[in-house]
Parts: C-alpha cells; structure tokens; sequence
C-alpha cells in the first residue's frame, strides 16, 4: 500500500482452503473513531502516521481495505459449555499479519467487521460497550503482566446494532499472537485427512513453538508445550482473581494469550464458585473450576492431535493420557509458586501451602476483598483493621511471619509481594460505571479508568477511588456477553 510503514502479510491464507475465507469487511455508514491506542502502536510499530485522521478512520473501520492486503476469516469448531459445535469467524476478519520491527508476527483483526460465511445466524457486528469492555480489560491484563490480546482501536459504525435493546455498533480492531485456537484443530480433526491437521501444526509450530520442529514427535511435544503455557495462562488468572467466564475451546488461544473478553470479569470479595456471567448457569467456568476446565480444553486438543502421535490408536491414546495427567502437578507447581510470590516467598516449600489454603479459607469465611487482603499484605505495616485484629488472622499471622523470618532478604520478600499483588484490578463496577458514562456521551470515567489501570503494582493516592470494593448498591452480580 502507499502509506508509510504499514505492511501486513497472510500466511494464514497458505493453509488449506478450509481453515479460512477470503473476504473484507462489511463498510459501514459513519465511521467514527473512539480510542486508538498510541502506545501500543508505537511499541509494535505500527506507523499510521502516513495517513490523515479519516483515512486511518476508513481503515480501522474496515471501509478501507489497503492495496496488497487479502483479509480472512478463519473457520474453526469448538466445544461450548461442553458441547461441539460449528463456528468461525462470523463477526471477525483478519485484516492480516503485521510484523514488528523485532520480527514478530502479529494478527490485526477486526472484531464486528460484517457477515461472513461463518456468521450462521449473527449479523456480524458488535456493540460498542462490549468492544469498549474488550478494550478496558484486555490492556487492564496487560498492564498487570498477563499475555493477552490487545486493543488497538475502537470504531463507532453509525450504525444500530439489534439485541435486547438498540445499541451503537463499533468495531474493535484486535492485535494478537495468532488467532490458532484449540478449536482450530478440532475443526482440521474433522477432516480425518492426516494431511490437513498437520499443515496446522506446522504453522503452528512454526509461528509459536519454533523448538519444537527438533522433536521427534512435534504432536507430543507440541501438547506437552501447551499444557505447560496454558497451566502458566490459568495460574496468573488465579493471581488476579480474573474469571473469564466462556472458557469453550474455541476461546482457548494457542499463543498462550487470553482472549475473547466476552462475560469476563474480576472477583472482589474471595469466593472460589465466583461466576459472573448470564450464561454459566451452572457454575461450569467458576473461578476455582478454571484449571480443571483448561484441562478438559487440552484433552479436545489432544483427541485432535491422535492421528499424528502414533499411527497405533491406542498408543497415541497411552501418550496423550500421560500428557494431560501430567498437567494436574505441572499446574499445581504453577500455583503454589504463584502463591508463594503473593505471600513473599521466593521459594516454596511443600509445607508452605498449608499457609496458603489457611488464608484462603479465612479470607472465604471471612468475606475479605482478594485484591485488597494480598495488596494489606504487602505493605511494611498491616492496616488496622477489626478483621487483621481478630485471633484467627492473628494465629495465621503469626505462623507467616515465622516463615517469613526464613526468607534471606525481607526487603526483597516485600518488593516481591508489591510485584505480584496488584493495587488495582478493572473492577467490575468500575468498568460498568466508565462504559454507562460513555453511553452518556461522557468519556472521561473511561479514559480515567485505563490511566488508573496501566500502573497497577504502583501505590498513588489517585488510585483511591479505584481500590475501593463496590458498595452493596454498586455490585455487579451479572456479566452479559453482549455478542
Ligand atoms: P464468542 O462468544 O465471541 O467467542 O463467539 C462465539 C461464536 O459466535 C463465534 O463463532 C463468533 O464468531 C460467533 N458470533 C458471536 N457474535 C456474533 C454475531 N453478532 N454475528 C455472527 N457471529 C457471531
Ligand atoms: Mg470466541
């Protein structure tokens, strides 16, 4: 194309013809853009620079498609609330793949760009407060150092969308690793053609897992390697108190990334069977049920890799069990390490998550904020507080500060508690409060919010407002989808 700097490969599109289809975006009537995210475009340089404010409008919006450009939508399956299904991109196009200065390569998507063959019976678009919650919560991720997708920009169409109510459409332009999902390969499996399944794990290996085109069985090591990234993804979504709330196997990225931020929400008050969203009726992606669930998630994946593990059915069956049983320790090393970092130790000790799970339950019994007891917890002096004052904390107290004295260096125990506990999270209320205002036409809660979330292991009296648990009038019992 002919503005400067902005180069978008592909590849995706070498696949077989079935993994994708090629198309654009669906233009709308009144592109107007909301936020576009400076920074993040500048970190992976992304020069618009060469364009006036409409025309890179046009282009966030999908009206305008570059020259040399091959938009796609992808084709995947996945299991929903335990149940498979055909889906795809149907409200989604990858625009293409942009590379970084450091030569990585990076999806931008459009997320509500249109119909698409996917689409079954959606119109394709998005609503502006969901793609404005994506945007909040997915950089809110970032900050506090989790992998996640990004937001690059959010575009309001001028357009109504029709769901419950009317409400303004937007399109969300979405940058992340890849869009490989562990749907996509249950959709290849589908095929039961050999050939199909492993030009996925090709690219897959070659785009995210380059070690692996050295392993003798890359389908083993491959699910091996994903165990491993997805046990890692879940332990920093327990750190948060983070719920995502559609964990199906299509939003399972396997770039490692947290993705689609549909019900998606933060837990205040410490509760294991915390669910948010409407749809979870029975508590299937509760907080405490994510690992489990992940694991149920790696089992579809490993099921599609089979064919390539060992021509023997049953052998490959034998590998891929060892492999998925694996990830129960492999995760609960993850967490009892994590864990340990929240309480300042460097390194635990089996011992240590006796102390772990005693807070926990008195935090539970107790009703006490997750974010605000760890962040307490990391400050030279405990808060006064009533709840700190009781015996039962007194005892635990006690016991941790033993430990603690075991520790080399309590100067370092405290920074690494700081380091891991964040002083703010996009609380629930918060996050609907900005989204509420916005509709107002007052964009300034928004904006506020995302300033207060990009430093969040920082302590600053302008943070106050955002630390705060919800009132009772102000608690956010549901999440809606919003698709
Ligand atoms: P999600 O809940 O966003 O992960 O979406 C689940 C599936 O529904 C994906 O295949 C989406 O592409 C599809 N979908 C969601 N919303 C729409 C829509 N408005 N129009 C068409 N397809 C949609
Ligand atoms: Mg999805």
């Amino acid at each position: 194309m002919t503005q400067s700097g902005f180069h978008l490969e592909s590849t995706y599109a070498e696949l077989p013809g079935i993994f994708f289809s090629k198309l654009s975006p669906t233009p709308v009537s009144q592109p107007e853009l909301v936020i576009f995210n400076e920074k993040l475009a500048d970190e992976i340089g992304l020069d618009l620079s060469g364009m006036d404010g409409e025309e890179r409008t046009k282009l966030l919006s999908g009206n305008l498609v570059p020259d040399g450009t091959e938009p796609f939508a992808q084709a995947y399956a996945g299991h929903q609330f335990g149940n498979f299904t055909m889906l795809g991109d149907g409200r989604a196009i990858v625009l293409g793949e942009h590379i970084t200065s450091s030569g990585q390569r990076l999806d931008l998507q459009f997320k509500g760009s249109g119909r698409t063959p996917y689409s079954r019976g959606g119109d394709g678009r998005a609503a502006l407060g969901p793609m404005l919650r994506e945007y909040v919560i997915s950089e809110g991720m970032h900050a506090l150092g989790i992998p996640t997708t990004r937001s690059l920009a959010v575009v309001a169409t001028g357009e109504t969308v029709y769901r419950e109510n009317e409400l303004p459409g937007a399109i969300l332009t979405r940058i992340a690793g890849s869009h490989i999902r562990v749907g996509t390969f249950e959709y290849a499996s589908l095929h039961e053609d050999k050939a199909i399944t492993q030009a996925l794990l090709d690219y897959l290996i070659d785009r995210h897992f380059p070690a692996i085109k050295e392993k003798d069985n890359q389908a083993l090591a491959l699910l091996e390697a994903v165990i491993e990234q997805q046990a890692g993804l879940i332990t920093h979504w327990m750190r948060v108190g983070f719920i995502h709330g559609v964990m199906n196997t299509d939003n399972m990225a396997l770039s490692g990334e947290t993705i689609d931020y549909g019900p998606c929400a933060f837990m205040d008050v410490f509760a294991p069977d915390t669910v948010f969203s409407s749809i979870d009726r029975k508590g299937r992606y509760a907080y405490a049920n994510q690992p489990f669930i992940a694991q149920w998630n790696l089992a579809r994946l490993a099921e599609s890799l089979l064919p390539l593990m060992h021509d023997e059915r049953e052998d490959a069956i034998g590998m891929a069990e060892d492999s998925l049983n694996a990830f129960e320790q492999v995760y609960k090393a993850k967490w009892l390490s994590m864990m340990g970092t929240k309480l300042g130790l460097a390194e635990t000790k089996k011992e240590d998550e006796q102390l772990v799970t005693d807070l926990l339950d008195w935090m539970h019994e107790n009703a006490t904020d997750y974010t605000n007891t760890f962040r307490d917890l990391s400050q030279e002096e405990l808060p006064d507080g009533e709840l700190y004052a009781t015996e039962s904390f007194q005892a635990w107290h006690t016991r941790w500060q033993a430990r603690l004295g075991e520790e080399e260096d309590l100067d370092s125990s405290l920074a690494l508690r700081k380091s891991v506990n964040p002083v703010v999270i996009p609380r629930n209320h918060k996050v609907e409060e900005a989204l509420q205002a916005g509709e107002e036409g007052d964009h300034k809660p928004f904006h506020d919010l995302l300033s207060a979330l990009e430093n969040p292991y920082e302590d600053g009296d302008h943070l106050t407002p955002y630390q705060s648990p919800p009132k009772p009038e102000e608690k956010v019992l549901q999440t809606f989808c919003g698709t």
